[in-house]
């Protein structure tokens, strides 16, 4: 699932798609619930319009319009964003991939799961949205319309102290890896990156997050900062679907501690890596490295 780092790394590197770019046309797929705002209206309003900035908030990313509108993009589970000359196999299905010769595959073509093409009118590269589960969310905004699903956004993860933290801790009985997922504590929070955090921190997932100490929310907040920012440096964690716009993986899997590494030895004790499910996600943790 694309979370903080992913989104970021994607808006770095798809801004300079989009911003300054006047779109001629957009295609959609038929109206779902990955459209908030119905698909008629949202080809209707970006086109003919330029992108005159790409913003992030949490898991969002904002492109705000030349008439002071936005187009708010939420990638869900599954969602990818990228431009037409990207050239990946996480981009296709295994059933297509299978029926196609290995030169067929290094050029992506749209399918049933692209469900948005903005076309520009320069002769530049084409941007895509695809997303197989239809989990993510699509909306036009008017200029200076609100919307619930961003104003009711925490603090940015980049940004979180530990005063927050243990403030929020306070308040929620609640396991502190569930208050470090809920998005209105911490937007852009997402389950690799709380299992990480928590496991370098030595904190374990489901200790009531009002038993958190004022101490250790300090160091889990900076933990927190230091996770993400590593890994948008290594351009986010391609586990199963994310994609950098032009199509490469992101690298930060490969220095994960507990994520998905159930029955692995602990890196750090060699004590075997176990996984639970709280507050319905998989979560990973070390029984000795983590009290
Ligand atoms: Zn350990």
């Amino acid at each position: 699932m694309p979370e903080l780092p992913e989104v970021e790394v994607t808006r770095r590197r798809i801004e300079p798609l989009l911003v300054g770019r006047r779109i001629r046309k957009v295609h959609t797929t038929e109206p779902s619930y990955l459209f908030i705002t119905p698909p008629n209206q949202l080809r209707r309003s970006l086109s003919g319009r330029t992108v005159g900035a790409l913003a992030r908030r949490g898991k969002y990313l904002i492109a705000v319009l030349d008439d002071g509108s936005r187009f708010v993009v939420h990638r869900g589970m599954t969602g990818q964003l990228f431009s037409e000359s990207a050239v990946s196999p996480r981009l296709m299905s295994s059933t297509a991939r299978s029926a196609l010769s290995p030169e067929a595959q290094q050029r992506f073509r749209p399918d049933a799961h692209t469900h948005l093409r903005i076309c520009f009118e320069d002769a530049g590269p084409e941007v895509l949205l695809r997303d197989v589960r239809k989990f993510g969310k699509l909306m036009w905004l008017r200029a200076g319309e609100e919307h619930p699903r961003l104003d009711r956004l925490g603090i940015d993860a980049l940004e979180i102290g530990g005063e927050v933290l243990f403030a929020a801790g306070r308040k929620r009985k609640t396991a502190i890896k569930n208050l470090l997922l809920d998005q209105s504590v911490l937007a852009g929070m997402g389950n690799i990156y709380a299992d990480e955090a928590l496991f370098l921190t030595g904190v374990r997932p489901t200790r009531a997050a009002g038993r958190v100490t004022r101490r250790e929310c300090d160091r889990l907040a900076q933990t927190i900062r230091q996770v993400l920012g590593r890994s948008i440096e290594t351009g986010g964690a391609s586990i199963r679907d994310y994609v950098t716009p032009d199509g490469s993986d992101g690298g930060y899997q490969f220095e994960r501690w507990v994520y998905a590494r159930k029955g692995e030895p602990c890196g750090q004790c060699g004590e075997t890596i176990r996984r639970i499910v709280l507050g319905q996600r998989g979560t990973h943790y070390c029984p000795s490295c983590q009290k």
